[in-house]
């Protein structure tokens, strides 16, 4: 029975990532509040918040302090653009802290309102960087298969998952994909790690030179793959990927987008896999999602060129209206004080063997084909057969059937495909807490049995 909420729900909204045929017959989860690692619906039921909302609501929910800066910027200056040279305190500040903690040496930031609009800034620096060098054939960029980096138009083009390209005639020309690095699933029999990652550079190597080193400008990917299934890179894999792109003189884009400010136990993955990247993409927990903001930390090269272009032609004529929002900007740097006075990356390394020790024995379950993570973030792959890793049809929706039972038993966590469920709680959670995590995931994995059996 829908409830009136649900009914209005249905005959009012699209939702986005939703399969409609269903929902319009299922209903919405709706929820009202928010406290700590806990969310409660509407009728008072609570959930743990498995996913931090969307891999972003990093500091928990109810944080007082991040309240208290939004309403008294809301306040002062609600809005100001930051085009034609105009700006304001928290965008600098922001800026200056951003420079400061980057992983990489970085030079400026520029500010969007979310992650597929950071990613779309990368493109489009990427191709006015190199018009504006006389290189007007360096344009391809390489993302990677399960790699996600957004629904824009080109950052859906990066994003390397069919239901982001299907039907919609992506992705664009000149953006190529090549293999995903996840070990489980793609490696050969007997192939070690360090093996497949080396097989991994060297076949992004033959795509270069197939497609021609002079045509490819710049490579993507995330330290951790989020809705690919949560997969961690194999032992090596950056280093190799490195050494390849060094070699052709190619731009490496980090997709900080899930990973950035703590998700792996350093502030950023680039950190954790030593990935050599010249530019950033950061966004969800630079505000702990209290707030629509997203940065793009670029290289004093990059910048030089912007520099250069203004003075020949003018303006450069990229940027959308709420980026570096004062509000945002002003949460942001208040999620990152807190960050630091709290010592949350401390936390994070705290309890990061709890939370894979209790991720890698869901292994044990005769569903579990795969359970892999990094600090604080971390996926398993639901298989029909362990021995052969033989899949699941994907219309039976095994992982989602998880899913919806860990929705009853009071655990929001997010399927993706190929069986994959991600966890990927606040970063705030405590040791009692995650084991309250997995035992309800247990039971709803113990219920999934029963139905595939059944
Ligand atoms: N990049 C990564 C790695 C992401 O996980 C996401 C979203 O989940 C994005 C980019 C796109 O961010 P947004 O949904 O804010 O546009």
């Amino acid at each position: 029975m829908l409830t009136n909420l649900a009914v209005r729900d249905i005959e009012t909204l699209v939702h986005p990532y939703t399969n409609l045929a269903v929902h319009r017959e299922v209903g919405p989860l709706v929820l009202e509040r928010g406290k700590g690692v806990y969310v409660y619906d509407v009728s008072g039921k609570d959930y743990i918040e498995g996913m931090a909302g969307l891999w972003c609501t990093s500091l928990g929910y109810s944080n007082e302090e991040l309240c208290d800066v939004a309403y008294e910027q809301l306040k002062k200056l609600p809005f100001t653009h930051i085009f034609s040279g105009r700006s304001h305190d928290p965008a600098i500040e922001l800026a200056e802290k951003l420079k400061e903690i980057a992983p990489v040496p970085i030079s400026k930031v520029f500010y969007g309102a979310s992650g597929s609009d950071a990613n779309d800034t990368q493109v489009k620096l990427v191709w006015y960087m190199n018009n504006a060098l006389g290189r007007p054939k360096k344009k391809k960029i390489i993302s990677r298969l399960k790699g996600y980096h957004g629904v824009t138009v080109a950052s859906a083009s990066l994003t390397g998952l069919p239901a982001n390209h299907t039907d919609f005639d992506l992705p664009l020309p000149g953006i190529l994909h090549t293999s995903s690095p996840h070990h489980y699933r793609f490696a050969q029999p007997g192939e070690s790690e360090l093996d497949f990652s080396a097989r991994l550079a060297a076949e992004l190597d033959e795509m270069i030179q197939r497609e021609g080193p002079d045509t490819v400008a710049a490579f993507i990917a995330e330290p951790v793959m989020g809705a690919g299934g949560a997969v961690t890179p194999p032992e090596g894999y950056f280093e190799a990927i490195n050494a390849v792109l060094a070699k052709y003189d190619i731009l490496f884009i980090a997709d900080e987008v899930i990973t950035g400010f703590g998700r792996t136990g350093e502030m950023f993955g680039t950190t954790t896999y030593k990935m050599k990247a010249d530019t950033l993409s950061c966004a969800k927990a630079l505000t702990s999602a209290y707030f629509p903001l997203s940065a793009v930390l670029i290289n004093e090269p990059v910048y030089e060129v912007l520099v250069d272009q203004s003075r020949k032609i003018g303006t450069f004529g990229h940027g959308n209206t709420y980026a570096g929002h004062p509000v945002g900007c002003a949460v942001a740097v208040k999620t990152l004080e807190i960050y630091q006075r709290d010592r949350i990356i401390e936390h994070v390394r705290k309890v990061a063997p709890t939370f894979l020790q209790r991720l890698t024995r869901l292994a044990e379950h005769p569903l579990v084909g795969e359970a892999r993570g990094v600090g604080l973030i971390g996926g398993v792959e639901l298989v029909k057969d362990k021995a052969s890793k033989a899949q699941f049809e994907a219309k039976k929706a095994v992982a989602a059937k998880s899913v919806s039972f860990a929705q009853d038993e009071g655990l929001i966590l997010r399927a993706m495909g190929g069986d994959r469920v991600a966890f990927c709680p606040p970063l705030v959670i405590t040791e009692a807490e995650i084991g309250e995590m997995f035992d309800r995931y247990e039971r709803a994995l113990a219920r999934t049995l029963d139905w595939v059996k059944a």
